[in-house]
């Protein structure tokens, strides 16, 4: 017998937003180039088989995760199409990559050669260091990435990099970008003067494909905007793609009730009632991922169209918020934590400001005990 999904804190996934997001994207993309989407972190904290499985059924057949084990989950769910690494796998864990088909990123030449004597053929994506200088062989290393072809396990089918200046329009950004994408294109085109099939080809992450479409790829890994979001609310609201966002956070209120003016709650007594008020408990607390230094009035949440604040300190598992003015709340009510609420909306945009981050690192921290609900 299992719980009631929604009977405690949930995230809801709108397929839909979901379906939107991807073609809007495709939009963007050269003809020809494919979708890689990124459901590492178990897909942006949205549950990555869920995810994977609809944009399977969507004709998307290449994802990247980050670990050998996530790529395994995948695998066990049924999800079909490359699985590309994109990091670390450690030779005690190469089996997984042999039993689950992945395809392994090479992070340099010593790497390569490492994968190559597990003694099993391995497909695998060469990862180039154009500038970011964090996975990668350097891109003026020729003849060590044309050892990696000549490694005698391995089956290249695809070289790629990562730009780390795509999301700003400075001028020296900029430039960087350009000279990693020339750098990238260069070496591919002295692999092919060097007699080497050139494989897949890719580079752009969700920023790379909004501000620089024009580069022309075989894949594009796109994670944040698919999840219909880009890292800042500002970014969000000026690329005007009318990307909509695919996940909400909801919990249940637990408990509804009055603290009389002089009254603390919640923990270290952080909030004193200045008035006699009506408090509510949310099920939802920082183990679900939910920020604590959102506490103190810094976060909301909705309930019935109204902002709701937090008041003292968020905990593990809960969240006390004042609804003095919201009538007829009730145990059992649903406070929404992202998302809408009849016209009032909160963003994960919204919690990433106030937590002082990006909305990537918000959805990804949302917690192992939420349950998803596909809507
Ligand atoms: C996470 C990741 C992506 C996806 O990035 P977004 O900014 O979310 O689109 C692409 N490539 C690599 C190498 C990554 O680590």
């Amino acid at each position: 017998m299992s719980a009631l999904p929604t009977d405690r804190a949930w995230i809801e996934l709108d397929m839909e937003s979901l379906r939107r997001n991807v073609e809007i994207l495709q939009g963007l993309m050269p003809e020809g180039c494919r979708l890689m989407p990124a459901v590492k972190a178990n897909a942006y904290g949205h549950g990555a088989v869920e995810v994977a499985r609809e944009l399977n059924a969507l004709g998307v057949d290449a994802f990247c995760v980050a670990t050998a084990a996530e790529g395994a989950e995948l695998r066990e769910s049924g999800i079909r199409g490359t699985i590309l690494v994109l990091g670390y796998t450690h030779p005690g864990s190469f089996c997984l990559l042999r039993k689950y088909r992945l395809t392994q990123t090479v992070l340099d030449s010593e790497y390569g050669r490492e994968l190559s004597r597990y003694g099993y053929e391995i497909h695998v994506h060469i990862g180039i260091d154009t500038g970011m200088h964090r996975l990668g062989e350097r891109c003026e290393n020729i003849g060590r990435i044309i050892d990696v072809f000549r490694c005698k396990n391995l089956v290249v089918d695809g070289m790629y990099t990562h730009l780390c200046a795509a999301d700003s329009g400075d001028q020296h950004c900029k430039a960087y970008t350009k000279m990693q994408v020339e750098a990238f294109f260069e070496l591919t085109e002295r692999i092919k003067e060097a007699g080497f099939d050139c494989p897949e080809l890719h580079i752009q992450s969700s920023y790379g494909l909004i501000n620089y479409p024009e580069i022309k790829c075989d894949y594009v890994r796109v994670g944040i905007a698919l999840y219909g979001l880009l890292s800042t609310g500002e970014d969000t609201e000026k690329c005007g793609l009318g990307l909509s966002p695919v996940l909400s956070l909801k919990a249940r209120v637990s408990s509804v009730k009055k603290l009389e003016a002089g009254e603390s709650c919640g923990y270290g007594l952080q909030f004193t009632a200045p008035c006699d008020m009506k408090i509510a408990v949310i099920s939802i607390g920082y183990a679900d991922g939910i920020p604590r230094s959102l506490s103190c009035g810094r976060g909301y949440v909705l309930i019935d169209g109204k902002r709701a604040s937090v008041i003292g300190r968020i905990c593990m598992d809960q969240i006390s918020v004042d609804v003095t003015d919201i009538p007829y709340v009730k145990r059992g009510d649903i406070a929404v934590v992202v998302g809408k609420s009849e016209e009032a909306e909160i963003s994960a945009c919204e919690l990433a400001e106030g937590a002082g981050t990006i909305t990537n690192e918000i959805l990804s921290r949302l917690g192992g005990r939420l349950k998803r609900v596909c809507v």
